[in-house]
């Protein structure tokens, strides 16, 4: 059986799905349906089936603790990026301060400088 850690050990979630034959149909198009969320949902479902259909009762335990620890990565991945762009910071092109892409003008009070598009080139 083909492993799931790459050679070094590691778990490359990107590789292992950029080369899953089923994502690479759904993405073809650049376009994800409700339908194609669907099918793989359903794909899903077949696989844990199959699983369990063979699997020991404490393979069974292990498996679904796997499936539960990878979709809170999945989960975490996606609240991270959701949350990143807040913790991105830049620096003033006035006064070097640091600010973030919520901020209107520049946090140092001294400064206060609008920020504008110049600002976020560095
Ligand atoms: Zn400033």
């Amino acid at each position: 059986m083909k492993s799931l850690l790459d050679k070094y050990g590691n778990l490359n979630i990107e590789d292992i799905v950029a080369n899953q034959p089923s994502f690479k149909r759904i993405i073809e198009d650049g376009i994800i349906t409700e339908e194609e969320i669907e099918e793989q949902s359903q794909r899903v479902v077949a696989k844990i089936k199959e699983i369990e259909a063979i699997a020991t009762p404490e393979v069974k335990e292990k498996m679904r603790e796997l499936l539960a620890e990878m979709s809170v990565m999945v989960a975490i991945s996606n609240l991270k990026d959701i949350t990143a762009p807040e913790e991105q910071v830049y620096h003033c092109s006035e006064c070097g301060h640091v600010f973030h892409k919520h901020d209107v003008f520049c946090p140092n009070p001294k400064c206060g400088k609008l920020i504008t598009y110049m600002d976020y080139n560095e």
